[in-house]
């Protein structure tokens, strides 16, 4: 059943056309799916490839699927697009060996947002989805066992972040992201800075990878 939502969807197939439109990368980003021990999906350096496991596709839409919405399938679709695309990021990260502060993971997750947030409209759905799915990992947390050792950051401020990406990105459009709650009036102040310190700085990163029909 995954494996049949991925294939129909071309789901890896247009992440993966979507970079290669953008950048150049000899061989492109390489991506598979396919059943394994754990839900998870993986950048691996030793065979530079993206590994998205069935069980992390099935994960996702459990997750997704406990809040009633009609475009279900749609949403997981987005969750997995973003996940491609943060994996993406530690290939390219790791096959150009990209300058950046600040911790990997969390670079990952800006060059996500990057990307479906370019793509306009449906993009932009697409990440509200991940912030959702973040929002309900982090309902699940038990507190005492967040770990802030963690290399990513904990469920709740990644769900915060996207969500302060995308409304910093479009304010008047993405208003009601900002629910006090997930995304505080506060944090809301700066996000139209972050998310354009963002933009610029992964802008920055490509530009000498950029393929020569490549736009943004
Ligand atoms: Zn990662």
């Amino acid at each position: 059943m995954e494996a049949e939502f991925l294939r129909e969807r071309r789901v890896l197939e247009e992440v993966r056309r979507s970079l290669a439109e953008q950048v150049r990368l000899p061989g492109g980003v390489r991506m598979t799916a396919r059943s394994c021990k754990d839900a998870e999906a993986e950048y691996d350096p030793e065979t530079g490839q993206i590994v998205v496991c069935y069980e992390f596709v099935a994960e996702t839409r459990e997750l997704l699927g406990g809040e009633v919405r009609s475009d279900l399938d749609e949403r997981v679709e987005g969750a997995l697009r973003e996940t491609l695309y943060h994996e993406g990021a530690h290939a390219l990260i790791d096959k150009w060996e990209l300058p950046f502060v600040g911790r990997e993971e969390d670079v990952a997750d800006q060059f996500a947002a990057h990307q479906l947030i370019r793509q306009g409209a449906r993009g932009q759905r697409h990440l509200a989805a991940v912030a959702d799915t973040y929002r309900l990992y982090a309902a699940d947390d038990d507190p005492s066992d967040i770990d802030f050792s963690d290399e990513h950051s904990p469920d709740a401020a990644r769900a915060a972040n996207y969500r302060c990406w995308l409304y910093g990105a479009r304010p008047k459009i993405h208003e009601r992201l900002v629910d006090g709650t997930i995304l505080t009036r506060d944090r809301s102040e700066g996000c139209e800075e972050e998310w354009e310190a963002l933009r610029r700085g992964w802008e920055h990163l490509l530009k000498p990878h950029r393929a020569r029909s490549g736009t943004s």
